[in-house]
């Protein structure tokens, strides 16, 4: 029952990718064709060779017949004529016979000849002499020498005396030996080169079938991706209401709307509010990613002075630098300056940026400059003298949930999503962010954008 089960799990997935398919009639079809063609052409080859070895025995016949003409009728010295001749014929020729039929024209006797290896008429039947002579014309055959186990070619015609009658039959034998190993030759090499052939188009198949398999992973993968960003979205929005909801019933009896609470009692409730407002930056910025990675961020530019902006952030987070004791501080060293993004985006952008120099640094300064990176382009600089980040983590600083884990950082809470955010936030609206970053002396994240020149005011018309 198994091994059918598991023929029918097979044929159910080479049915669902007919890539597969395709590749197995490769398999086959492909080396059946180069077979198909090694085959035609040698048997083309052996055909054009065949032809050339009986035009080559019809010579033969026709000079030695010529060259006996003559003599046919001086049966004495008709064998010292063929011997004397036997010289000029080639070496392939093995047999050649003169040969007579008896009175009743049944069988035939041989009356003159040469053969270098045997008379041709012990290894063959006297059937091709007789139809010869009684069509009156050449009969050719290839018959196997049981000797060498070569072929012979054996043509036998009739020949004409001087008066015009016919004197008796002329047999010329003709090895194909030399013919039959350049054949020979010709299927070896063929054969070696569709080995070859075949061998290559297999290593392409299996190529092929390495590449479908890697379009299946990737298929794998997006689809495992698809889902996650799925569940992220999903989860996310779940997660929102209840959060909510805890958020404001802590606040409710941190306020004492359910009677006062002692001190011990305060100072959990504040421990849950902290976790609770964790909890909506983790589900806030997990919707960023989700949206971000669908393509469903909304983006509206306007331009915008950057300044402006840069300040009603900073002036936000100025309660928590005092907090830590940190003064923060706007240089804007070019004014007049405007750049087209989205607002909402960019604040987003400066408050992460801004936020983590704060977090990260624990005395000191957080800088903000901005500057004329080109003519064309602003560059708006945070720089702090916080804990600075550790040069091999810098290349991965970008990357989604990417925190750097130290002494100093462990206190600080976060989701390490922030920075993948920022960035794709920048991509997105045309700009730029570096980082640069000395351990335990600070850091600087630059942002740049392109610059739009300000338009002089239209004179109004009064
Ligand atoms: P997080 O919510 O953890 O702050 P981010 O994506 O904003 O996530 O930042 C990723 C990590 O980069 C942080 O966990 C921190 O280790 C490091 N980092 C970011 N900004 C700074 C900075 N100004 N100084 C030192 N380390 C920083």
């Amino acid at each position: 029952m198994k091994p059918v089960q598991d023929l029918r799990v097979a044929w159910k997935f080479v049915r669902g990718h007919p890539t597969i398919l395709f590749s197995m009639a490769l398999v086959v079809i492909v080396p059946l064709i180069l077979v198909l063609n090694t085959w035609w052409t040698i048997r083309l080859f052996q055909r054009v060779l065949d032809t050339q070895i009986q035009r080559q025995a019809m010579l033969v016949h026709d000079t030695l017949s010529l060259a006996i003409r003559g003599n046919l009728h001086d049966t004495a010295n008709l064998t010292s004529y063929v011997l004397d001749i036997e010289e000029t014929i080639g070496e392939n020729v093995a047999d050649y016979t003169l040969l007579q039929p008896d009175e009743g024209e049944r069988t035939f006797v041989p009356v003159a000849g040469f053969s270098k290896e045997r008379r041709v008429d012990e290894v063959f039947s006297s059937t091709q002499y007789a139809i010869a002579w009684a069509q009156d014309q050449a009969i050719a055959t290839v018959v196997k020498d049981s000797l060498t186990g070569g072929r012979l070619l054996i043509v036998t015609k009739p020949i004409i005396d001087t008066n015009g009658d016919r004197w008796g039959l002329a047999n010329v034998s003709l090895s194909l030996a030399p013919h039959d190993q350049l054949v020979q030759q010709a299927v070896n090499r063929s054969n070696a080169v569709m080995a070859v052939g075949v061998v290559i188009v297999l290593l392409l198949i299996a190529n092929h079938v390495r590449m479908f398999e890697y379009a299946v992973r990737v298929q794998r993968l997006q689809e495992a991706e698809q889902l996650k960003d799925d569940f992220i979205s999903v989860a996310s929005h779940e997660l929102r209401t209840p959060i909510t909801g805890i958020q404001s019933f802590l606040s409710m009896v941190d306020e004492g709307s359910f009677g006062v609470l002692n001190e011990e009692g305060r100072s959990y409730i504040k421990q849950a509010m902290t976790s609770t407002t964790q909890l909506t930056n983790l589900v806030e910025d997990m919707l960023d990613v989700s949206r971000i990675e669908q393509g469903k961020m909304a983006f509206n530019p306007r331009i915008i002075d950057p300044g402006e902006s840069i300040q009603r952030v900073m002036d936000e987070l100025q309660y928590k630098a005092k907090e830590k004791g940190l003064s923060l501080e706007l240089k804007q060293e070019i004014n007049d300056i405007s750049m087209r993004v989205d607002p909402h985006h960019f604040r987003r952008i400066l408050v992460n940026l801004i936020g983590n120099a704060v977090k990260y640094t624990s005395k000191g300064t957080v800088t903000v400059y901005v500057r004329a990176a080109d003519k064309k382009r602003v560059s708006i600089h945070i720089r702090d003298t916080g804990i600075g980040i550790p040069p091999d983590k810098i290349e991965t600083l970008f990357k989604k949930f990417s925190r750097v884990h130290s002494e100093d950082s462990a206190k600080v809470q976060g989701t390490g999503l922030g920075l993948w955010i920022t960035k794709a936030l920048v991509e997105n609206m045309g700009g730029r962010i570096y980082v640069s970053s000395i351990q335990g002396q600070g850091s600087e994240f630059t942002v740049m954008f392109d610059r739009i020149e300000k338009q002089p005011v239209a004179a109004q018309k009064t």
